[in-house]
């Protein structure tokens, strides 16, 4: 419940920084640019903030033209439909040339036995040596062509598996994309829904623990006004990295949404992923932040978590909410810690949250 309204709230104030951004910047409020805006104040499509940040920062203003171009660039979804839809139409393609070539090839053998048979019955009422020489002749002229049309056939099919082969690499990378939060590298949300639904059915088939972690940096936003957005995205790369460094074998990690990240510990019991836990938010804080251009100390940033475990039932909704309603109680309870539903301070979150 705590969660819910964690969440109502944030989505609220997401769409009155982007109303505010229209406002403030004399824009339409049409939902082309409601939508650039809000997606900006989430922060869940890095390159577009940049590309935002960077036009302001030059121009100090975003044309129409500016918005249709972020909108083509950073927001359509037909980039990967035209993509698959190229691959699409180069399968198909290769397929139709390999069915005409094929069926060139048939008709060539059809003729070809046509020929052998012919030239047999001549073959048996040949008398003399010159009949026989005339049908051998042919015959070693229509295997020759029969070679040369068979090699050219397997010459195409063998580019032809060469390109699908390309296809194919083409196919994985658009999908790897799909998947990958391309400023931290780390999987996106739809990466991490696929990979915490496939977690729950193998915990539950083979009766093991699987525990989850949802972290949140403290103060992110006071962190972006002091320092920038742009400083604030290399410490939101600086923190996938250690994420990535702390887990091991089949943990998965993935950016849930802005400045909150999640962890899937399959095979580990509530115990030992709040050691997890605990390790990261150590890690994370024990980084002094310095800014590579100028070398100023930027102090420190520290991460709150929530963890939650699966019980008999749980689907990955209820188990995402339980480690996020921890995640609620670790920042009412000071943040830069570690909360799990075991937890006194976990208990009265969800007691405040039902009265
Ligand atoms: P809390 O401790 O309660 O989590 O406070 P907070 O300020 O971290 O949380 P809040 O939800 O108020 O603000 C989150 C901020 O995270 C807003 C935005 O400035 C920042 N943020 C989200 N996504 C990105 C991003 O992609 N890049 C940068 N630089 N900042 C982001
Ligand atoms: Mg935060
Ligand atoms: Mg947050």
């Amino acid at each position: 419940m705590a969660g819910r309204q964690d969440n109502n709230d944030r989505t609220l104030a997401y769409a009155e920084v982007a109303l505010s951004q229209i406002k403030a910047l004399g824009q339409g409020a049409v939902p082309r640019n409601y939508e650039i805006w809000y997606v900006y104040a989430t922060g869940y499509n890095p390159a577009l903030n940049k590309a935002i940040n960077d036009t302001l920062a030059q121009r100090g203003s975003l044309s129409d033209a500016d918005l249709d171009q972020l909108y083509d660039d950073y927001l359509s979804h037909g980039r990967t439909t035209d993509r698959l839809d190229q691959i699409g139409a180069r399968v198909v393609g290769e397929i139709d040339d390999i069915m005409i070539l094929l069926a060139g090839t048939l008709g060539s053998t059809a003729s070809f036995g046509e020929n052998l048979r012919g030239e047999s019955d001549k073959l048996s009422t040949a008398t003399d040596h010159d009949q026989i020489k005339a049908i051998v002749e042919r015959l070693v002229s229509a295997t020759r062509e029969m070679q040369q049309t068979n090699s050219a056939l397997e010459q195409r099919l063998s580019q032809s598996k060469q390109e699908i082969a390309n296809l194919q690499v083409n196919l994985e990378t658009i999908r790897a994309e799909s998947l990958t939060d391309p400023l931290t590298g780390l999987g996106n949300r739809k990466h991490f829904d696929r990979a915490v639904s496939e977690a729950i059915r193998a915990a539950t088939a083979g009766n093991q623990p699987l525990s989850l972690l949802m972290m949140d940096i403290d103060h992110f936003k006071s962190f972006n006004d002091t320092y920038g957005h742009l400083t604030g995205d290399q410490v939101l790369r600086l923190v996938g990295l250690t994420l990535k460094q702390s887990i091991k074998g089949q943990d998965f990690t993935a950016r849930y949404g802005g400045e909150e990240f999640a962890v899937v510990l399959p095979n580990t019991p509530l115990r030992q992923a709040i050691i997890v836990a605990d390790n990261i938010r150590r890690l994370v804080m024990s980084k002094e932040l310095k800014k590579k251009s100028t070398g100023e100390v930027l102090g420190r940033v520290t991460m709150s978590a929530g963890v939650s475990t699966l019980k008999p039932g749980d689907d990955a909704d209820a188990l995402i909410e339980r480690a996020d309603a921890c995640l609620y109680a670790a920042k009412r309870n000071g943040r830069n810690r570690v909360i799990c539903e075991t937890d006194p301070e976990f208990s009265c979150v969800t007691q405040a949250a039902v009265a």
